[in-house]
């Protein structure tokens, strides 16, 4: 014990949020050190990535490619709806992302929190704690994602009392009901912000017989996207392609526009969350009545979901404090505190040998 705290105090321990749109990596002591997208570069048809004049194209180099690759080399995202979807570049990515956290710091073996979907299968857990080990880990756990969203979020997750977490990814919601430290109900639902980028790119399409790229419709999402009027309602100029001259042009749209796109997405996440809430144990419910929701995750950020969704729900709804990097702050909070929460999690030694 004393001699595993004194390696603590030297090795960078370190709290893994591996999203679908975005990793985060948080240091102990040192907060967020890395926020990435999670995109990869590779040759198409290898696993082979990409390797630029600035280095290996992964993260942020990536995603500035998306949708901008010549024929011979294809930007992938490695998680999609939340589970894996190619092992071997995710595996290329994380330990990437490790090796650059760890620069040139000379003490390596640091042990990581990995915060992974809810519901992936062993197989996928194994390929994740392998790879963080490749990656010069040396030891991994592995925590549920709406759990480490919860402790992030300052929830009393310890209490037996329930409370509720909805985190709004790229590719998946988790919809999750703690008590006592564990996950009591969860449903994962395969709409998020992605499909809100879909919605616009489709809109897009049949009103204004305009291609745009997912990129530009993440952008008008982000800058004047909404679920409910705004005091202002603003517009926005929009770039793509015509779809009958063929020829590059410019629209232009409002606010209320996007708002009607994004209904379809909103509505269905907000049936989803319903629908976990009609299924859960009567003392769980009734502790939500005082409780109320949390909202976590990128796409939380929505103008006005949390109004919508405490409209819907009849509960009171929050947003998390900086709700992009929830995950990554429990993580980091689960490695203050490992030799309490270790038991619970997913690790190298057990099951996974
Ligand atoms: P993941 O956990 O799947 O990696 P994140 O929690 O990082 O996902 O959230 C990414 C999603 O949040 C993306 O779909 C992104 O477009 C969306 N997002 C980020 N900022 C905003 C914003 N201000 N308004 C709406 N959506 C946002
Ligand atoms: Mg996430």
């Amino acid at each position: 014990m004393f001699l595993r705290r004194l390696m603590g105090l030297f090795s960078l321990d370190m709290g893994i949020d591996l999203g679908t749109c975005n990793t985060l990596v948080a240091v102990r002591g040192e907060g967020i050190v890395l926020n990435e997208p999670s995109v990869v570069a590779v040759r198409k048809g290898t696993n082979e990535v990409l390797k630029t004049r600035d280095g290996e194209a992964v993260g942020l180099a990536a995603k500035a490619m998306v949708g901008r690759t010549p024929g011979s080399i294809t930007a992938i995202r490695p998680l999609k709806e939340g589970v894996i979807a190619d092992f071997e570049i995710t595996q290329a990515m994380l330990s990437y992302f490790i090796r650059k956290v760890h620069g040139n710091r000379a003490i390596a073996h640091p042990r990581v929190v990995i915060a992974v979907p809810f519901g992936i299968t062993a197989v996928e857990k194994r390929a994740v704690l392998n790879s963080a080990e490749r990656a010069g880990a040396q030891r991994v756990y592995l925590i549920d994602e709406p759990k480490a969203a919860a402790i992030g979020a300052g929830l009393p997750i310890h209490e037996p009392r329930a409370s509720m977490i909805v985190d709004v990814g790229g590719g998946t919601t988790e919809v999750a009901v703690l008590s006592l430290s564990d996950i009591a109900a969860c449903t994962s639902l395969r709409v998020a912000g992605d499909d809100m980028d879909e919605a616009i790119m489709n809109y897009m399409r049949r009103t204004y017989n305009l291609m745009i790229g997912p990129q530009t419709a993440e952008n008008i999402k982000i800058q004047v996207g909404s679920t409910a009027p705004l005091p202002e309602e603003t517009k926005t100029e929009v770039k793509g392609r015509d779809m009958i001259s063929g020829l590059p042009r410019r629209a232009v749209v409002t606010s209320e526009e996007i708002r009607e796109s994004l209904k379809e997405p909103v509505g269905q996440i907000i049936e989803g969350v319903l629908h976990t809430l009609e299924q859960l144990e009567p003392e769980l419910a009734a502790d939500l009545v005082d409780n109320g929701i949390c909202l976590a995750g990128g796409g939380a950020l929505l103008r006005g979901l949390d109004t919508v969704l405490a409209k819907a729900s009849g509960l009171d709804v929050r947003l998390a404090d900086d709700p992009l990097t929830c995950v990554a702050r429990g993580t980091a909070e689960c490695l203050e505190n490992l030799d309490a929460w270790a038991p619970a999690m997913d690790s190298d030694e057990d099951e996974y040998q």
